[in-house]
């Protein structure tokens, strides 16, 4: 019989799993607490009967990715972590550090099928989605890595979340529980393209994690050619469930919005963002793209992003532009990794 991974699971599907050995409910709380302590040797869980440890190690194990590179920029202390799963896959993380803590952006599936135009995790398609447990696993093994608590959490790496929604919420929950890792909802932010249907299935959870929405462009025509998902849920749709979510979950939503030169930076482009969002509980990020080697898009010039700004902000917009962390270690979306893949091809 195959054994069961138990990292991942919650504690909920532990008690399911440890109640059909025959023990009692309150076990998989200790189980629970030493797998994210990051101990993988059942006989190392020293607050368990001896009968239980054997019964574990015959019917389960517990999964752990490993570092397979990492890559610390020289300019501050951002590190790039690449990670070896159990399929020979490679995906990447980032940990950056904050005046107010220590945040890591995690990958939730190997490469994407969502195609966005400047985005280097789409070119090779989608290889697979990650499960809860090698989500969890970014968080845990970063941590041992540094030593240090890491108290915010994005989800902005490689893939579409809301395109492994119940590894997702099975990941929040862990993350969010006090006897793992009890990262407050509030500090986690999920980034996504604009799946609508999910994303009106998020806002029904209540979870009061925070939005983030790849927009990009202010009008459907440009948006078609920079995220092709808004053909199928054009921009107008996109800000209903925005508008659900907010009502939802009283959370303001961010906008991210990529300046590339001469694509989206014109001055109409900004008013018509401006007008788009104005009344919307909503902050947009404007980020300096980090150019991607197979795609021919350069990055805005520091006065278009800075007019860019002033205008959005002159229409009552809360706007910041992204402040650049670890560009030296090619921090942009899936970029290491695939010059990572090619030497591991060759
Ligand atoms: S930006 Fe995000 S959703 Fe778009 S292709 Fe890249 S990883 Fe996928």
């Amino acid at each position: 019989m195959a054994k069961t991974n138990l990292k991942g699971m919650t504690v909920e599907e532990l008690q399911d799993f440890i109640v059909s050995l025959g023990e009692p409910p309150y076990r998989a709380r200790q189980i629970f607490r030493w797998i994210y302590k990051g101990v993988t040797d059942f006989e190392k869980m020293t607050d368990l009967p001896r009968t239980l440890v054997e019964k574990l190690k015959e019917l389960s194990y517990i999964d752990k990715i490993g570092i397979y590179k990492k890559f610390q920029s020289r300019k501050d202390a951002t590190v790039k972590y690449l990670f070896l799963l159990s399929d020979n896959n490679i995906i990447e993380s980032v940990k950056m550090e904050h005046s107010y803590g220590v945040s890591v952006c995690v990958s939730s599936q190997v490469g994407c099928a969502m195609g966005c135009a400047f985005c280097a995790s789409t070119i090779d398609g989608l290889k697979r989605s990650l499960n809860s447990g090698e989500m969890v696993d970014q968080i845990l093994v970063i941590q041992e890595d540094i030593k240090k608590r890491i108290s915010h959490v994005v989800i902005m790496g490689s893939g579409e979340p809301l395109l492994n929604y119940d590894e997702l919420i099975k990941f929040l929950n862990i993350i969010n529980s006090p006897l793992a890792f009890n990262i407050s909802y509030r500090r986690i932010t999920v980034s996504t393209c604009g799946i609508v249907p999910e994303i009106r299935r998020l806002a029904d959870e209540g979870l009061p994690i925070t939005l983030s929405v790849s927009l990009h462009a202010p009008e459907d025509d440009l948006r078609d050619k920079l995220v092709p998902v808004n053909r199928r849920y054009p921009i107008l749709e996109l800000l209903d469930a925005c508008k659900y979510y907010i009502i939802k979950t009283n959370r303001r939503i961010t906008f991210e919005y990529a300046l590339i030169s001469d694509v989206n930076d014109s001055k109409e482009c900004a008013v018509k963002l401006a007008r788009l969002l104005k009344g919307l509980l909503c902050h947009v990020n404007l980020i300096p793209l980090n150019p991607v080697r197979e795609r021919d898009f350069m990055r805005s010039k520091p006065e278009n992003i800075r007019l860019f700004q002033e205008i959005l902000r002159h229409y009552g917009i809360s706007v910041t532009v992204r402040q650049e962390m670890g560009a030296d270690i090619e921090a942009a979306c899936g970029q290491l990794r695939r010059s990572i893949m090619n030497e591991v091809k060759r």
